[in-house]
């Protein structure tokens, strides 16, 4: 799909967030050419005067240089809540990297989210940022499924990154969201990730969104034996499913010697990595979510 791509200009980069784990986020595009089939920031379109289809357009930002960047200090800057900072636009704009060039030396505690590995290309730069965190979005190890859903890195690429990030010394994520019932291998992420990832979150799929009937659509027509499952959860409600799978979970990580915590219990230090946080039903648990990130500092 070809790429619309726009230049415009934003008067602040950086902007507080209401968000559980960060302080302020920063979003150098509108828009990401990754075009998730679920990705929950389409919603942006209806505030930035798109008409286009999510994933077809791209607005580039240009900001004035950040003034007195040391007021960052400490505070948490998370990129991006509603883009990915290292889609293909990337390569050509460097307006993420133009970000961290900025703030380089600020003292602020960076979080980095993305489905590329693009993000190699800052390592140097983001190893300047004492404590730096970076995640990867992985929730599915069939590259097939995962070409259905995105057109972001392949999950190869994105694990070597993990790996190449991790033997640096940046701390590492892996994202397991969204879950797909009956589709995404929890316990084999878990175990290909062991060794390359500080910290795993899980997080169920949510069909709240505008993208419902869209991946209704899909489950119909290339997994229909699952449309009885999905309808019990996303049209009954019934979380049997998540409830299984965190028992799962739980049993998995108790025979691998992992500590396994629920983001909406009170969360204890990890006894050792990777530490894995059940993060299903996020809405409920943004105090105790910001406890479990601060806990892996
Ligand atoms: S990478 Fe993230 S922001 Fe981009 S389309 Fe996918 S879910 Fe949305």
């Amino acid at each position: 799909m070809d790429t619309k791509i726009r230049l415009t200009n934003s008067k602040n980069i950086i902007t507080k967030s209401d968000l559980p784990v960060c302080d302020y986020s920063a979003n150098p595009y509108v828009g990401c050419a990754h075009g998730c089939m679920y990705c929950y920031a389409s919603f942006m379109k209806r505030f930035t005067g798109h008409d286009d289809q999510w994933g077809s357009f791209v607005d580039v930002k240009t900001w004035p240089a950040i003034k007195d960047a040391a007021r960052y200090d400490g505070k948490e800057i998370f990129l991006s809540s509603v883009t990915d900072p290292y889609q293909p636009a990337e390569g050509i704009y460097k307006r993420t990297r133009t970000l961290l060039e900025q703030l380089k030396g600020s003292g602020a505690r960076l979080s980095i989210s993305t489905k590329s590995d693009l993000v190699l290309r800052d390592l140097d730069l983001i190893k300047t940022f004492p404590g730096a965190r970076v995640a990867w979005s992985v929730n599915t190890l069939d590259e097939t499924f995962r070409a259905d859903m995105d057109r972001a890195s392949s999950i190869a690429a994105r694990l070597n990154a993990m790996r190449i990030f991790h033997e640096e010394g940046v701390h590492t994520t892996c994202f397991i969201s969204p879950i797909f019932p009956g589709i995404t291998d929890v316990t084999a992420i878990i175990e290909r990730v062991n060794g390359i990832a500080d910290l795993v979150w899980l997080e169920d799929l949510n069909l709240r969104g505008s993208y419902r009937a869209t991946v209704m659509d899909y489950i119909s027509n290339r997994h229909p034996g699952l449309v009885p499952l999905y309808q019990e959860i996303y049209n009954k409600k019934d979380r049997t499913y998540w409830k299984e799978l965190d028992a799962t979970v739980a049993t998995y990580a108790g025979n691998e010697g992992l500590e396994y915590v629920r983001a909406s219990d009170s969360p204890t230090p990890p006894a050792k990595p990777p530490r894995l946080v059940n993060f299903f039903c996020h809405s409920q648990v943004k105090k105790s979510a910001r406890m479990a990130e601060n806990k892996t500092k």
